[in-house]
């Protein structure tokens, strides 16, 4: 099954994406593996696809051991899973600039040869004006090029998610 992979630093609004997307009640929860604050939750959605929440990072109050269970845990999943990736969900916060552990979710994915799409969620927080260069911000620090794809986004308005959810759809059909 097609398997799409969501990540983003803690707060980012990784939840509230996903359940803006697919709403809480049509997620089937299938398994976790242990951990407190890091662990990887896998949903099956309509018996067509997986989606995997992956750990939120960069928390300031994480402790040093919690970071490093967190890189491990990641680092077991691309390795095991990287093949079965169908995308990557990278979500951003369209005010600030993508954090180093962005960049590092970011060259993981593109490491690991897996199609990836960058959300810009918190649309909402900024004026009209403000959009533009916020984008390319993002688009400049993670290197994006026209064919990459950035989509603004609210998980709290409901921006965003029709094209969200078409290219989701598009990457089951192959
Ligand atoms: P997670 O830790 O990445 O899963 O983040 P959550 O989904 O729990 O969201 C963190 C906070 O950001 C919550 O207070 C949300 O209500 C808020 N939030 C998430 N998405 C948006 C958005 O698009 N706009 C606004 N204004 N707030 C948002």
């Amino acid at each position: 099954l097609p398997q799409f992979a969501f990540a983003g630093r803690s707060n980012v609004g990784k939840s509230s994406v996903i359940n803006r997307l697919v709403g809480r009640k049509n997620l089937a929860y299938v398994g976790a593996s242990p951990g407190k604050t890091t662990h990887i939750n896998y949903f099956l959605i309509d018996q067509k696809a997986y989606l995997v929440d992956l750990p939120g990072y960069g928390y300031a109050k994480v402790s040093r051991s919690e970071k490093e269970r967190w890189a491990r845990l990641m680092e077991t999943y691309f390795q095991r899973e990287a093949d079965a990736i169908t995308t990557g969900v990278l979500i951003v916060d369209i005010r600030h600039k993508p954090t180093a552990n962005d960049l590092v979710m970011h060259d993981w994915f593109r490491q690991t040869g897996c199609p990836e799409i960058v959300v810009a969620n918190k649309l909402d927080k900024l004026k009209k004006s403000q959009v533009e260069p916020a984008l390319e911000l993002i688009q400049e620090t993670l290197e994006l090029t026209e064919r990459d794809i950035l989509i603004p986004f609210s998980a709290e308005k409901g921006s965003g998610k029709d094209e969200l959810l078409r290219l989701l759809v598009d990457a089951c059909r192959g």
